[in-house]
Formats: structure tokens, sequence, C-alpha cells
């Protein structure tokens, strides 16, 4: 057999929304971002009525924190945002759905202060200049710091002094007595932010303005409120599936979602949308097939893109291959199946990958999706035979 053929992937810079849809493979994608990060059980089962009249029926959970329905037809896009707009799920205009990139914590309690935050940002945020794209925001004053892995640009979280407001891998920050303190001071880093001629063609992040600012520049360009030495809060580990304080974290293959499901649990609370591709369900878990309630269940160690047909860059399908799988993967140890060497799935390393090529699969450990490699097997033969990705005689990895 040949080795791979690497196909360049497309690197698209930017995220859909509900009024500013991305077209794939399956028809558009149409990105709901919950205000609060909750969405009620009436607005949840608005959004499976919507899924399954004007979309495929298919809902995925993003690492933004956000809900996004597939398989929309170009033709219904228009009825489809009316309905989302009927449930209080949309922005008025583009522009302030892509200003409101605001990510909270799902562990938020009543009266910690976040909801306060994310209210006076947004608030914040409404006339504020144009961000670069995917540039967001993340607050959480819950205990545990979880947001801490999800991606942000600007943090707002729990400090023993007060709020913290910081930028991206800042170890300076600034602290806020209240919440429309931290919210002025996260909009001011902003502003500042975009102040730095850090900004090419409508990208930047914080963490690489802080990368490339020698000690002494970030002493001379900082505003001096975020010039405080702080005491950046540790990083948590990632939540898991099971009853937590404000309800239970549930789970769904590949972190996607039929409109079935999501009717089916509307009754039982409200979701807490998270950025580990779960919902916080504010209740108790009905038993459901397919509702993944246990850390220890075998498809919460499989991730895969969406793949073929979805994807039109997908070389193969990727999800039947990885449910296929689970069963074989060691507990702690995670697969990642991508459909191209973009790695969307999971852009880190993982213990075992298997990325699609012209010729089958390339199969890979403790490395990205990126990395490639030689050797390449058939769908049909790695299910026969897992031992050529899990086994001692496999073909040679990276
Ligand atoms: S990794 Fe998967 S979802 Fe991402 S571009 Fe490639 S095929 Fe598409």
């Amino acid at each position: 057999m040949t080795g791979p053929t690497v196909q360049g992937p497309i690197v698209k810079g930017w995220c859909p929304g509900a009024l500013r849809p991305m077209m794939s493979g399956d028809g558009l994608v149409v990105r709901v971002r919950p205000f609060g990060g909750r969405l009620t059980g009436g607005q949840l089962a608005g959004i499976a009525a919507l899924s399954q009249a004007h979309g495929n029926g298919l809902v995925d959970l993003s690492n933004r924190a956000n809900v996004q329905l597939r398989g929309v037809r170009e033709a219904a896009h228009g009825a489809l945002v009316a309905g989302l707009r009927d449930l209080g799920c949309v922005d008025g205009d583009v522009g302030a759905e892509a200003r409101r990139n605001v990510m909270v914590s799902p562990f938020w309690e009543a009266g910690d202060g976040t909801q306060a935050v994310y209210t006076a940002l947004v608030d914040g945020l409404a006339d504020g200049p144009e961000l670069p794209r995917k540039f967001g925001f993340s607050v959480d004053l819950s205990v545990g710091n979880t947001l801490a892995l999800a991606p942000a640009d600007i943090r707002v979280e729990r400090h023993a002094d007060g709020i913290l407001v910081r930028g991206e891998g800042f170890t300076t920050g600034a602290l806020a007595a209240n919440a429309a303190e931290a919210a002025g001071l996260a909009v001011t880093l902003a502003r500042w932010f975009l102040g730095t001629g850090h900004v090419v063609d409508g990208r930047g992040r914080m963490a690489g303005l802080w990368a490339d600012l020698t000690p002494a520049a970030r002493q001379a360009r900082l505003p001096r409120a975020f010039q405080a030495a702080v005491a950046v809060p540790a990083r948590s580990v990632r939540p898991q599936p099971g009853v937590v304080a404000q309800g239970t974290m549930v789970g769904f293959a590949f972190g996607q979602v039929t409109a079935d499901m999501i009717a089916a649990l509307a009754p039982f609370g409200a979701w807490r949308i998270t950025p580990w591709r779960m919902a916080l369900l504010e209740g108790a878990a009905p038993a459901l097939p397919g509702l993944i309630v246990r850390a220890e269940d075998a498809m919460l160690r499989v991730v895969a893109c969406t793949g073929a047909p979805g994807c039109p860059q997908a070389l193969a399908p990727t999800r039947d291959l990885a449910a296929g799988l689970a069963a074989h993967v060691p507990p702690g140890a995670t697969l990642h199946v991508s459909g191209c060497a973009k790695g969307c799935a999971h852009p880190g390393v993982a213990d075992y990958t298997l990325v699609a090529t012209h010729n089958g699969f390339a199969p890979l450990r403790r490395a990205r999706a990126g990395d490639m490699g030689d050797g390449a097997h058939s769908a049909a033969e790695l299910m026969k035979t897992p031992s050529l990705l899990f086994g001692k005689t496999h073909a040679p990895f990276l």
C-alpha cells in the first residue's frame, strides 16, 4: 500500500453564527450562541422542532459552548432565524452576534457574579468596535475555574481579592471590585488590544500578543491597571458526565445530539451549554438510550470530526469507525478519528489517531492529525483487526 496522500486543509478563519451561517457538506451550519450560556426547556423544545423542520435533525455542541443546527436548507434559513428570534435565541444583527462572543462557566451559582458580569459585558460590547474573528471572552466566577482550558482571549476570573481581568496567557491583570467594573476593564483591554496593531486581516489573538512582547514592552505598553502581578488561577481538569451540584452533566456521542433527544430531555430542565461538548442539565437525567451520564462510558474515549459527507474537506466518514473502535480504546486513552489532516475535533495530541487520506486511514500514536504518518488501512480492515492500531503488530507509527 502506498503512503498517505495529504490534502492541505482549508482554514476558514471565521465562525458561523445564526445570522451568518456557514455552508458545509450537508447544508448550512447555523450556530446559536445561547444568552448567558443557557437554554430553557421551552427554548430546547423549540430548537428541536426547528431542527426537524428546517435542518437534518442533528445538533452539534461546539467547543465554544454554542449549539449548531446542521443540514439547514438555504431556502429555509429565513424561517429558521424567525423561529429562533421568537425563542429569544438570536441577536438583533450580525455585528451584535459577532461581538457577543462571551462564554460563561456552566457551574455558576446564583449570586456568584458570573451572570452579572456576563450581562454587563454584553452591554459594554454592544456599541463596541469590531473585534478580530474568533476573539472571545470567558467569564467564570464559580469555584474551580473550570473554563481555564477553554478558548478565550480575555478572561474574567474569581480571585481572592476581587474579580480578576486578564488577557489570555498574561501573568499580570487588573482586579475589579464588582461586575460593572470587571466588564468595563474587559472592554478596555479589548480596545487596547485593537490599538496594538496585532490584528492582521481581521485576525489576532491575545496570547500571541503577550508572547510577542518582551517584558520591557509589556511594562511600557500595557495599561497601568493591568500591570499588577497576579496569581493566575490554577487550571482545572476537564469535567466529566455525572451528577454535579447544579444538576447533571450529560454527554452525547461526538458531541452531537439529535432533535428527538433534545425534545425528550427538554421537560427535565434547562441546559447550560459547556465548551466540553456536553450540557449541564439543571435537574436529574432520565435514562435514555445514547445519553452519556457516566465518565466510564467508552464513547467518551473517542473523538471524531464531522467527516464525510457532512464536511466537504473530508476524505472519508469518521464516526462509524470511531464508534466501532470505542470499546477497544484503553481506559484513560483517547482515539481521534479525523476526516483530514486539519484535525478539527482534537487539535492536540491524542494517544491514538486515524487520519483519513486518499489511500485509507493513516494510524498514529501520541500525535496530532496534522503529523500524518506512513501506512494506511481501510475502515473495514481496522474494524476487523483493531490490533492494527491498538496492538503490537501494527504498521510503523511516528
Ligand atoms: S478535520 Fe474533519 S471536519 Fe475538519 S476539515 Fe477535516 S474533515 Fe472537515
